[in-house]
């Protein structure tokens, strides 16, 4: 059995030093919480990669003294488009969003209460969805987390 080589490179958000493996996958960066991949350093402004955020919102957020890992509405929207279940925290309430493949139908999943709203398309989830009567759009600035959709 070989030894697995370890190697350490600068955190492509932070510039912190931190370890990757043989794929050039880190775990969360100690200091801004990204994770480091070789797929999101080749698509910069791709979000979903790993990380919710595109690579250059984190580092434009992160270099404006804001979090590396929580994305914008836009990015949250194209992770959703491109890896299918995504999460996000609003007054410390978790909701997940989802394809709910009986209605076919976005599914917007309060994860506490099990509570769902359908919207038609992403579209109408963009334009339209609407938490404690307020238009998700318009106060996504108080999301608190985003993420892939973690088991509930
Ligand atoms: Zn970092």
């Amino acid at each position: 059995m070989e030894k697995e080589i370890k190697r350490f490179v600068k955190c492509d958000v932070c510039k912190n030093m931190i370890e990757i493996d043989k794929y050039g996958n880190s775990n969360a960066c100690p200091n801004c919480g990204w994770l480091q991949s070789e797929e999101s350093y080749q698509h910069p402004n791709v979000p979903g990669i790993r990380n919710i955020p595109s690579l250059l919102n984190a580092i434009r957020q992160y270099d404006n003294g804001g979090s590396a890992t929580l994305a914008n509405f836009n990015d949250f929207i194209e992770a959703y488009n491109n890896y299918g279940e995504v999460e996000f925290t609003l007054n410390n309430t978790r909701y997940g969003v989802l394809y709910d493949d009986k209605n076919k139908k976005i599914e917007l999943l309060n994860i506490q209460t099990n509570e769902k709203q359908l919207y038609i398309n992403i579209e109408d989830f963009v334009q339209n969805a609407k938490l404690n009567g307020i238009l998700l759009k318009e106060q996504w600035h108080n999301v608190t987390n985003t993420d892939f959709l973690q088991e509930t």
